[in-house]
């Protein structure tokens, strides 16, 4: 049996319950490197593999990734394989599962918090405040090398979508350039959450207009463009890199713009 299992964005108390009984009991976890040694703690019995692609691993293929996990299944071991956030989101679930399914092996899917509800509860913003947002959009800022698809914010979105960009890269002028091209307003709030739900969170606060001259923040980072993360003060450039402490004034109501 194999389980694809949430880790969450990092801190280990925002792993499920149903994550824990089964890292508790894994023969073998093969987790990604923004799993971190927190959560893995929670595999006490289990052989730990990082099949993660960066770190100088970048010979793991997922076709290897994916054969490891048919083949630890047909030794009849209990397979955990952990990943960042959800499973599913951005994960290359699909072709995992397409595997087992290929290989006839049962497998279940647990999910688990995707860094964009963690940079939202970093942020205390909801994503789909009504009086600002009528849906939210993932988006991928970076494919991976040779994906048939390019990177890029494309396609029509409405106007008040909340937009969640994964993997923004640390040079932002592709997706800034991208968002432009959509006719977003110059002063549409973009927000970075770097290393979300993590002790060293890091949020860095800026503009459409200013959004290529600000770096992505230490790995991994997220970003969020909407105006339900507008300021009441946030009409000017960039404004601040702020932590933790700095972020909890944000309860007040926020003026709506029409
Ligand atoms: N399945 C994951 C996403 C995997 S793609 C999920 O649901 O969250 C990897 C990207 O997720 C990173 O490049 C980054 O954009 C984002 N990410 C993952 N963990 C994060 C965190 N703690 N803080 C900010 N962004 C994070």
């Amino acid at each position: 049996m194999v389980y694809l299992v949430g880790a969450g964005p990092g801190d280990p108390e925002l792993l499920t319950l149903k994550a824990v009984r089964l890292l508790a009991g894994a023969d073998i976890v093969l987790h990604d490197d923004l799993v971190p040694a927190a959560v893995l703690a929670h595999a006490k019995r289990s052989l730990i593999v990082n099949v993660g692609k960066r770190c100088g691993r970048k010979n793991i293929s997922q076709e290897q990734i994916n054969a490891m996990l048919v083949d630890y299944a047909r030794r009849g071991l209990l397979v955990v394989r952990l990943k960042s956030g959800d499973p599913l989101v951005f994960g290359r679930a699909g072709e995992e599962m397409d595997a087992l399914r290929a290989a006839g092996i049962a497998f279940e899917v647990v999910p688990g918090i995707t860094a964009a509800f963690a940079a939202a509860a970093a942020l205390q913003r909801p994503l789909t405040d009504r009086r600002s947002a009528s849906s939210i959009r993932l988006f991928a800022g970076r494919h991976a090398p040779g994906s048939a698809r390019e990177p890029g914010i494309r396609g029509a979105s409405p106007s008040d979508a909340t937009r969640v960009i994964y993997m923004p890269g640390r040079d932002l002028r592709t997706v800034a350039a991208a968002l432009r091209r959509e006719g977003l307003p110059p002063d549409l709030p973009c927000v970075i959450v770097s290393r979300a739900a993590q002790p060293d969170q890091l949020i860095v606060r800026t503009t459409l207009a200013q959004l290529d001259r600000v770096a992505g923040g230490p790995a991994p980072s997220i970003l969020l463009v909407g105006e339900v993360l507008r300021d009441s003060d946030s009409a000017t450039a960039v404004e601040d890199v702020l932590g933790h402490a700095a972020v909890t004034d944000e309860s007040q109501p926020k003026p709506m713009k029409l």
